[in-house]
């Protein structure tokens, strides 16, 4: 662990090729490397921790290289890469506007802007956070954009594409970056236990890059977390425990003891939730992914919308069996009304309890009220 290197910051993408789950952009940018048929002004939309920065480097690096590879990689060798490498490029500039948002920082980037490139043929101009800059700061920035030098090119980056002046928007190329499917995260994941030498069951990985919610900076700063806390062997467990994530075994259990009418049953376990420490709406939100999941595994055409681990897949797809799509409808809006109404409850113990004593006279309701289940679809 000496000289430990935060993952995101060691495993951040040096070629197009090893950009992660945004193949449409790096495709595009490619192209136009290919063709040189540069726009002068990108701009680089979507979530937090999905590699837009990342790209605006990558670009930036690319388009200065000199000796370019056959497939348009930069070769990290020429004077070039080189100094970008070393952070020391005099022809890349970065400005963060999150933090840097006057009218007098982007007056001091439009003023760099006159001056040639050395040694180089590209100046490239890296906005992060636009939207952040003030609206004196955007006015500054328009001229500069709107009659830029044939050598200055700019990149800016975005997570809030709406906060963008249409005056802007109609001068950039525009990129939308997608959240990181958990699938692709996974698979980073992986690579980095090899190269690391650290053994990884996969549900573990899967429960990291679900937590991540898309961002690929998340899941790497989470697993970097679980590294430092559980060494070089990473279990299901203790993700869960150190995530503070309950169990899909408590779902599976829950789902079972409640379409067999088992009272008394589910209310224990949903007592030992609470004596783990536990919050009710904890254990209501992760109820309803569950039956989410186990509906989205009524059809074939929706199966890919499960994002677990493959080989709890089949775990879910036969628990969807012996439950009706009826009574996963009726069950989902119960935990969604309960969910609703959570804060407000006095007692919120008895809250998820009296949601409990539905869900398992739910089945009952259903044959009384003659409701049947002969379209066993989503619709
Ligand atoms: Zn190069």
């Amino acid at each position: 662990m000496e000289n430990f290197v935060v993952s995101a910051r060691k495993y951040r993408p040096s070629r197009f090729d090893t950009v992660i789950g945004q193949e449409h952009v790096v495709q595009t940018l490619k192209n136009a490397i290919k063709n040189r048929h540069l726009a002068h002004a990108f701009l680089f939309c979507g979530p937090r921790g999905v590699g837009k920065t990342t790209s605006a480097r990558l670009l930036a690096k690319t388009i200065n290289c000199t000796n370019l590879s056959e497939d348009f990689e930069a070769c990290d060798q020429c004077d070039s890469c080189r100094a970008f490498n070393g952070n020391a490029s005099f022809n890349i500039y970065e400005l963060d506007a999150a933090s840097n948002n006057s009218v007098d920082d982007i007056r001091g980037l439009v003023e760099q802007v006159r001056y040639a490139p050395q040694g180089a043929q590209y100046k490239i101009y890296i906005i992060d956070e636009v939207h952040m800059l003030s609206a004196q700061a955007f006015n500054a920035f328009l001229k500069t954009l709107e009659e830029p030098p044939p050598y200055a090119k700019f990149i800016l980056a975005t997570t809030e594409k709406h906060k963008i002046l249409p005056t802007i928007l109609s001068r950039c190329q525009v990129f939308d970056f997608h959240r990181i499917k958990v699938d692709d995260a996974v698979k980073q994941l992986k690579k980095i236990c090899e190269s690391e030498q650290i053994t990884a069951e996969e549900e573990a990985l899967h429960v990291i890059a679900k937590k991540a919610d898309g961002a690929m900076r998340d899941a790497l700063s989470i697993f970097d977390r679980i590294v430092s806390f559980s060494g070089n062997t990473i279990s299901y467990s203790d993700v869960i425990s150190n995530l503070n994530i309950l169990d899909y075994d408590y779902f599976f259990k829950s789902t079972n003891m409640l379409s067999n009418e088992d009272l008394p049953g589910s209310l224990l376990l949903f007592d030992e939730i609470l004596n783990n420490g536990f919050e009710g709406q904890h254990f209501l939100q992760g109820f309803a992914e569950h039956l989410r999941n186990l509906m989205v595994c009524k059809h074939p055409d929706t199966t890919k919308l499960l994002e677990v681990a493959p080989n709890i897949a089949g775990k879910f797809a036969q628990q969807a069996q012996s439950c009706s799509s009826t009574w996963l409808l009726n069950a989902l809006n119960i935990l969604n009304q309960t969910d609703f109404n959570f804060r407000q409850s006095k007692n919120q113990r008895l809250h998820v309890e009296l949601a409990l004593m539905k869900l398992c006279n739910l089945q009952r309701a259903i044959t009384l009220t003659g409701v049947d289940d002969k379209k066993k679809s989503l619709n």
